[in-house]
């Protein structure tokens, strides 16, 4: 079937992964399960996939070095499975690539949820005429191609991960306006009401680190205190 999307999932309590698995299944996926991070590296060498679920605390190889491995290769979306109480997993998981997280314990819907918005691309949707949806960004040497999902600076791609191209388009077509980190959460993360805010603030500096020139004196995004981000160019900046 080639609609069937491939679904790896790296976890070493057989009672979640083989859960997760089934119901994955039945929403038709093709999924793959390991146990172990050398078993996800190698599984992942091996096999295309079109997402992965990755638990942190493994054996073997931690779930951060398996995502820094799989980043070193591939943009592919990465979910991240973090015990609850453990707020500084998040961010290291979040620093090595994952695109999302899901705490346990967790309801395997609100998983399906996350894996859903991240396997659908909000700058495919065009049935919204109103929203202002061009195919091409070009400003100040950044030029975004929205039918390639490819972006270049000063005439050199990126690489950026879907979830990255994604954030850059929607603060870019809207260019000059303040965006809230809520309204990000909700139109690239896919959150409903309050999302973990961290999300935002961790890709945009991995996102200012592929795109600008210096991550520190941002030429395009710019944060604005307390509210979000804002897409200009720095000359227009000056004025
Ligand atoms: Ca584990």
């Amino acid at each position: 079937e080639t609609d069937e999307k491939r679904i790896l999932i790296v976890e070493d309590e057989t009672v979640i992964r083989d859960a997760v698995s089934a119901y994955l299944e039945r929403e038709n996926y093709a999924v793959r399960g390991v146990g172990d991070g050398q078993s996800a590296v190698e599984e992942f060498q091996k096999h295309s996939f079109d997402l992965v679920i990755l638990d942190l605390m493994l054996p073997k190889l931690s779930g951060e070095r398996v995502c820094r491995a799989i980043r070193d290769v591939s943009n592919v979306p990465i979910i991240m499975l973090t015990a609850k109480s453990d707020t500084m997993a998040v961010v290291e998981g979040l620093e090595a690539g994952a695109d999302d997280y899901v705490s346990k314990p967790f309801k395997v819907a609100e998983l399906l949820a996350r894996i859903r918005t991240r396997l659908r691309r909000i700058t495919h949707q065009s049935g919204n005429q109103e929203a202002y949806n061009p195919a091409h960004i070009e400003r100040d040497g950044l030029v975004m191609d929205r039918s390639q999902h490819t972006v270049s600076v000063y005439g050199h791609n990126a690489n950026l991960t879907p979830l990255e191209f994604d954030l850059l388009f929607l603060l870019a077509s809207n260019e000059n306006e303040v965006i809230s980190r809520t309204t990000l959460l909700k139109e690239v993360w896919g959150y409903a009401d309050a999302g973990d805010t961290r999300l935002v603030s961790v890709h945009i500096q991995r996102l200012r680190a592929k795109v600008e020139k210096g991550p520190e004196h941002p030429d395009f995004i710019h944060t604005v205190q307390g509210i979000g981000y804002k897409f200009c160019t720095s000359s227009e900046n000056i004025k």
